[in-house]
């Protein structure tokens, strides 16, 4: 069968008795994407990337699927959405204050996760657990609730001094790290930063931050029934058609039998699914 085309966006995830589920949107609707494991398909590529904000075609994804022009517009293409210490909110210039109001300036989570290993990240408290299955952890764990996503920034920029920061995709998709004990390691932080968090929760004002010092580990499964010896990326840039049998689905990507293909980078470009 072959839908007609539409313009890629990531996975949809949800989390189900600590199962990581994942739906793609097409022009026929929804596809569980889960359903597809061991399953043979492919991605054919319309040659084509629309810009995901104005719809435009564009030769380049700029900021993982914008044109140029939003790219240099829009609040979330801006640097301090890959550096949230960089927020200039406060200081008037944000591209689009209604955005950052809406989606910086409120309520963010630093969190550990072990994805490729033990990591420190921030997200909007919304975004959980989509922001853990999107980055592939298997194990996750809230320490601070802070009240912008700035001061989230500062404080994940002084742990990142003591842990990680990054996911090494290859190794994520290489199989499940170990598991770590991920309270264990929110004490011994807390214990080692435990003037600078003062420092921060004074700065910030007490009403602003929460240390989180009893928050459970959310543990996630994906639906992967072979992890690959070697991780090969494939992309919709090299190739016109991407696919083979689906051996599993970890963070954005789906493994396939002949390499990964990340979905996520792939936002905006027009494809059709041959299923
Ligand atoms: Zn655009």
């Amino acid at each position: 069968m072959e839908n007609s085309s539409f313009n890629l966006d990531k996975m949809e995830v949800e989390l189900i008795d600590g199962k990581a589920i994942y739906k793609l949107q097409t022009n026929s609707g929804l596809i569980i994407m889960n359903d597809l494991i061991g399953k043979t398909f492919k991605i054919h590529s319309g040659k084509e990337i629309n810009c995901c904000n104005c719809g435009k075609k564009t030769a380049k994804s700029y900021s993982g699927g914008y044109c140029y022009p939003c790219s240099l517009k829009l609040a979330e293409c801006d640097m301090c959405i890959l550096k949230p210490e960089l927020c200039h909110f406060d200081k008037g210039t944000c591209r689009q204050p209604d955005w950052g109001l809406q989606h910086c300036m409120i309520p963010h989570y630093v969190y550990l996760a072990n994805s490729s290993g033990l990591k420190v990240g921030i997200t909007r408290t919304s975004q959980i657990p989509t922001r853990w299955i999107d980055q592939g952890a298997i194990q996750a764990l809230p320490i601070l609730k802070v009240g912008t996503r700035y001061m989230s920034g500062v404080f994940e920029k002084l742990l990142s001094t003591e842990i990680n920061d990054k996911t090494d995709w290859r190794k994520m998709l290489k199989g499940d790290p170990d598991e770590i004990d991920l309270e264990a390691k929110r004490d011994e932080l807390f214990e080692l930063f435990g003037e600078d968090l003062d420092d921060l929760e004074n700065r910030f004002g007490s009403d602003k931050v929460s240390i989180l010092e009893s928050e459970l580990v959310v543990d996630i499964k994906y639906p992967v029934e072979v992890y690959p010896e070697k991780v090969a990326s494939v992309s919709l840039d090299k190739a016109e058609v991407v696919g083979g049998r689906l051996q599993g689905i970890k963070g954005q990507y789906l493994i396939f039998d002949v390499g990964v293909i990340n979905i996520r980078s792939h936002t905006g470009h027009k494809v059709h699914l041959e299923l």
